[in-house]
């Protein structure tokens, strides 16, 4: 590793007016800058600003993904070269739950950290120093790709009679009447919100309890499965018709949960 110094950050301010950046009509998307580098921080907010994106500033990795939490981001410019945790880290944690491009910066040139990221889950890689303009492009395009993938943000799953809406937060009413007339939806907390997010975006899969851990209260809490076991076993007295015996939000003993739909 070289010495610590101060990061080199753009090589050049993209010039002349923002070209178009979104198509209009469109809500601009939000973006998550975290970058740990004040200067840098600052550029990347003040060229992001220009072109009408939304942004959001972390410096550290918790910092991130408690920001990343409260307000879900369309997309995450995510240095590796954090001071609390490796954004490798961010990356995974982040990725339990949304499916939001990340494109990573990076200082570091080695072909090992740059196929750590991708695999961790980022999408696309600029390494420092960079154009700015070229950031933009690759923002861009990270963005127009997760368009065009059919974002499932407007996931709707269904657990018994429920039918659940992990965009809009909200719980539906049964069609089928098994539930005794006048009872109201279940509300949920913004913890089990999180859980349902990750385990029903993932249908009969089997979800490792620190992946949870990790995607709903950050890096470093991988060990604490008891947290898991007290809101798990809440959905499903929320959820579950009978929560003793549920057939939706399975335990896989010893490894994790499941969504059975
Ligand atoms: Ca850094």
């Amino acid at each position: 590793m070289p010495k610590p110094g101060p990061e080199p950050a753009v090589t050049t301010a993209a010039s002349g007016r923002p070209e178009n950046s979104w198509p209009a009509g469109r809500p601009m998307p939000r973006i998550l800058v975290v970058e740990d580098q004040m200067q840098l921080l600052r550029a990347l907010e003040i060229n992001l600003r220009a072109r009408q994106y939304e942004v959001a500033t972390a410096r550290t990795g918790r910092e991130a993904l408690a920001t990343a939490a409260a307000t879900p981001p369309d997309a995450m410019i995510l240095d590796l070269g954090l001071p609390d945790v490796d954004g490798t880290e961010v990356i995974v944690a982040f990725r339990g739950w949304s499916r939001a491009p990340i494109i990573v910066l990076s200082g570091r040139t080695s072909p090992g950290d740059k196929i750590g990221a991708l695999d961790a889950g980022a999408d696309d890689y600029v390494t420092k120093p960079f154009a700015m303009g070229e950031l933009l492009a690759r923002l861009r395009a990270a963005l127009r790709r997760d368009e065009g993938a059919g974002h499932d943000a407007a996931l709707v799953a269904t657990i018994g009679d429920w039918s659940i809406d992990l965009a809009a937060h909200t719980i539906q009413n049964p069609a089928s009447g098994t539930v005794p007339a006048g009872s109201s939806p279940p509300r949920l907390t913004p913890t089990e919100w999180r859980i349902l997010e990750i385990l029903l975006r993932r249908p009969g899969q089997l979800v490792s309890s620190a992946q949870l851990l990790s995607g709903v209260w950050g890096p470093g809490f991988q060990d604490r499965t008891n947290y898991l076991r007290f809101h798990m076993t809440r959905l499903r007295r929320k959820l579950e018709e009978n929560s003793s015996r549920p057939r939706h939000l399975l335990t896989e003993p010893g490894m994790g949960y499941r969504y059975q739909p």
